[in-house]
């Protein structure tokens, strides 16, 4: 059934699809959205989880996608999200010996529902599970959550890891004056409870429009940070766009994900659903695809894959973050699909 892979104008075959399941989210993070005034989707335009499921079995059966992960917003707060992994889990992907397996499922959380939730996901198919904790101070994290809910982001790792999701990833954005001073302690808590850290560089996708270059932690000061107190060695980067170090006396794995001082555009294999059906090939493309459109006019399978290759085959080479030509994307972060 594979036709052929999803390859854009410079070669780049995408295998990694980013699904947001809504929009909305438990928590008002202020780097990604403002404390109020955010216009939710009306309910008739976000996808269902039949569309949703289509789109993704196109991308699959026909490109050979075989990674999926479910974003938002927060997709928790999604009834029934147990349902659409289940739809999803079933998906086979051509293993290119005349055989099939299973698609690597994953999904992004804030964590802090994770203690009632994993282990319905785990039953319907989820294997493992990103879990975004930007500080461990509890004063802190009501500031830049705009909730007190730490304690139940801890215990919604502790639950993920009991329910068996392995691995169990905590990804962190690092801001200058923020939360830098907390790179070590973070990295220490990795370690700690056998969870591997990702650092994240911040990137201009926040709704208040506060970014700016001076607020960025380099991958270089994160790394010499840590560095400094356990000992790192680099390991060789695949396709991933988090650059990796294992820890010299081998406990674990540390890792940053450098959007903006290294950006991995020559090697970005993503597209991204939105939650009402828009079709990205980059978290920062000004275009969209519309593939709801399609789905409720009654588009055959052939007329959808035809719109995901289009939409593949335009896009550009990378984000130019920091540059005069860079073009801040009218949705933010949590619109999009972080
Ligand atoms: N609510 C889920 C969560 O918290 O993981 C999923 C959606 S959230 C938008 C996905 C990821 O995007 C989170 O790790 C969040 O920290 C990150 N994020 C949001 N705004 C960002 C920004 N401006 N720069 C870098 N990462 C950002």
């Amino acid at each position: 059934m594979l036709t052929a892979p999803l390859v854009d104008g410079y070669g780049r075959i995408h295998r990694d699809l980013r699904i947001s399941v809504t929009d909305r989210c438990n928590f008002r993070c202020t780097y990604c959205m403002p404390v109020e005034g955010m216009t939710w989707l009306p309910r008739s335009e976000v996808l269902t989880f039949e569309e949703i499921e289509r789109v993704a079995r196109v991308c699959v059966e026909r490109f050979g996608v075989d990674g999926i992960r479910l974003t938002g917003g927060e997709p928790t707060v999604r009834a029934h999200l147990p349902a659409l992994v289940a739809k999803l889990a079933t998906l086979r992907v051509a293993d290119g010996e005349g055989g099939v397996r299973p698609i690597d499922l994953a999904l992004t959380t804030n964590g802090a529902t994770l203690r009632t939730v994993a282990p319905a996901l785990v039953d319907a198919g989820l294997r493992r599970v990103n879990v975004s904790l930007d500080t461990l101070q509890r004063d802190r994290f009501v500031e830049l959550t705009r909730r007190d809910r730490l304690a139940d982001v801890l215990d919604g790792i502790d639950a993920a890891l009991e329910a068996g999701l392995a691995p169990v990833k905590v990804n962190a954005v690092v801001m200058r004056g923020v939360n830098d001073d907390e790179v070590v302690d973070m990295a220490a808590f990795g370690r700690e409870r056998g969870v591997t850290m990702r650092f994240i560089e911040w990137m201009p996708l926040d709704a208040d429009s506060q970014w700016s270059d001076r607020t960025v932690v380099g991958q270089d000061e994160i790394v010499a940070a840590i560095a400094a107190v356990f000992p790192l060695d680099p390991i060789v980067r695949g396709s991933e766009p988090a650059e990796r170090f294992a820890y010299r006396d081998g406990r674990g794995e540390v890792g940053v994900i450098p959007s903006v001082t290294r950006p991995f555009c020559s090697t970005c294999d993503r597209i991204r659903l939105t939650a009402d059906g828009q079709l990205r090939a980059c978290l920062f493309a000004v275009e969209e695809t519309d593939l709801r459109e399609l789905l409720r006019s009654g588009a055959s399978d052939d007329e959808l894959a035809a719109a995901v290759a289009r939409c593949v085959a335009g896009k550009w080479a990378g984000h130019m973050i920091g540059q005069v030509t860079f073009v801040r994307p009218r949705r933010s972060m949590s619109q999009i699909g972080g």
